[in-house]
């Protein structure tokens, strides 16, 4: 029994380590009971095909299950920055998106705040317009013979067209000006009649306006306002040819754009960037005598800044002058101290208190700005688009943004009178922001609503 008992073990033992082993039993021809007892030859589990396969497939099967679980890692992980595996390569666009978002809001803070700068400047306008339409209406109570308003008075201004004194049906508006200080005689004759190198025939009364001739368009919305122009007596190396831009919306202006010629102008390349000491205010510069000339922002001076040099040369207050808002032409703007250039030199055209809110002209000295004369008109600032001056005598436009508007007043410095005009004048974009006079070509410079552009015109020849 101990003998069998042993055999049964020692197969127990076998099956445990994963080996097959049989016993059997039978009786032999004596009649005792035998057991055989049988395990596979060691030379089977030996060969390296049977012995190798399982190993392999073991290995394959520890490997597959290696990999399923770094793929589940993988996936449970998501966009986080695994330990041990490598980033996604989708994962580095993200520090490219970011500065372009960036700059889209910047860009977006830019217009809002511009948005707001220009809805305030409506609602100014707005109040403008009621107190123009408040005071017309006094001064037609206080000057019409009772009876109320005769054939032929006009209607106030519509709401949103631009105020002005029509001078046809308001008779009592006598265009007598009040000249101050010295007589301006002399002007006229120190007035570049034929000058040499001058396209200009001579002075004369402006008679005619022509059509706006289109030379560029902004691109951005810095430009729905803004200066361009040449300088009709250029200093080298600068040429008629060169052209001179500023975008004037916002409030940091100090960008002044130089062109080599119009056509550049056009194609929107600058030949240089100038970058001015001081911000700008008003779209009233010039250039003249190789200065750019500007009001500072947030003051009633003017400067002159030298092309050539760079920098600031002269810089003077214009006393009492009014500014940021406080004598502006009727479009606004800040377009308190507007200058100008004709055939006899710099202009300032501004007004101020003592004025009343008149138009005072004063001509200055364009090395030191220093005023030479002044003379204060009987027109009212505010109630005109523009101005310019053409041989001594300051003209006027009547709206900034009607299509049929007209110059409407001129003011001869020489015998210190003004008189009504109707001149027909075409704001064909509607946004008339600047207005001057090149003697050396002879016909005005306007920025209309982004639009950059000309007028010939025709002088008297008497
Ligand atoms: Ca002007």
């Amino acid at each position: 029994m101990v003998g069998v008992w042993l055999l049964l073990w020692g197969a127990v033992a076998l099956s445990c380590r994963g080996e097959v082993a049989f016993l059997r039993h039978a009786d032999d021809s004596t009649g005792r009971c035998t057991y055989s007892f049988t395990v596979p030859s060691p030379v089977e589990s030996g060969c390296p095909d049977a012995g190798g396969v399982p190993e392999l497939r073991a290995e394959l099967a520890a490997l597959t299950a290696r990999l399923s679980r770094l793929e589940s890692r993988e996936r449970g992980a998501g966009g986080e920055a695994g330990r041990g595996i490598p980033q996604p390569q989708y994962a580095a666009p993200a520090p490219r998106l970011e500065p372009g978002c960036g700059e889209l809001l910047r860009a977006n803070s830019r217009l809002e705040e511009e948005k707001g700068r220009l809805e305030r400047e409506n609602e100014e306008l707005g109040r403008r317009l009621e107190s123009s339409a408040r005071e017309i209406a006094r001064l037609r109570a206080a000057r019409c013979p009772p009876g109320g308003e005769g054939p032929g008075r006009d209607p106030l201004p519509a709401p949103g067209e631009a105020p002005h004194w029509d001078p046809q049906p308001l008779t009592y508006q006598e265009l007598q000006s009040e000249r101050t200080e010295i007589p301006a005689s002399r002007l006229l004759e120190e007035t570049a009649l034929g000058r040499p190198g001058s396209q200009n025939s001579g002075c004369g009364e402006l008679v005619w306006v022509g059509d706006p001739i289109v030379f560029g368009r902004a691109e951005s919305i810095a430009g729905k306002y803004g200066v361009w122009m040449k300088d009709p007596e250029p200093l080298p190396p600068f040429t008629r040819e060169t052209t001179w831009r500023v975008d004037a919306v916002g409030t940091e202006v100090r960008q002044l754009l130089q062109y080599q010629a119009p056509e550049q102008l056009a194609q929107g390349y600058p030949s240089k960037v100038h970058i001015l000491p001081r911000p700008l205010e008003s779209t009233g510069a010039v250039v003249y005598r190789g200065g750019f000339f500007f009001q500072p922002r947030r003051s009633r001076a003017v400067a002159r800044y030298d092309l050539r040099g760079e920098t600031l040369t002269a810089q003077r207050e214009i006393p009492g002058a009014g500014y940021h808002g406080q004598y502006p032409y009727s479009w606004g703007g800040y377009t308190d101290i507007d200058l100008a250039v004709d055939e006899t030199g710099l202009w300032v055209i501004y007004s101020t208190e003592k004025a009343r809110g008149a138009i005072v002209l004063s001509k200055l000295d364009p090395e030191t700005l220093e005023i030479q004369q002044s003379w204060e008109t009987n027109i009212r600032k505010r109630g005109v688009a523009n101005a310019f001056l053409i041989c001594g005598t300051l003209y006027t436009v009547s709206s900034y943004s009607s299509p049929n508007a007209t110059i409407n007043f001129a003011y001869d410095t020489a015998t210190g009178t003004s008189r009504a005009l109707s001149v027909p004048f075409e704001n064909r974009f509607r946004y008339l922001s600047m207005l001057d006079y090149n003697p050396a070509e002879q016909q005005l410079y306007a920025w209309d609503s982004s639009n950059m552009v000309t007028y010939p015109i025709r002088l008297s020849r008497d």
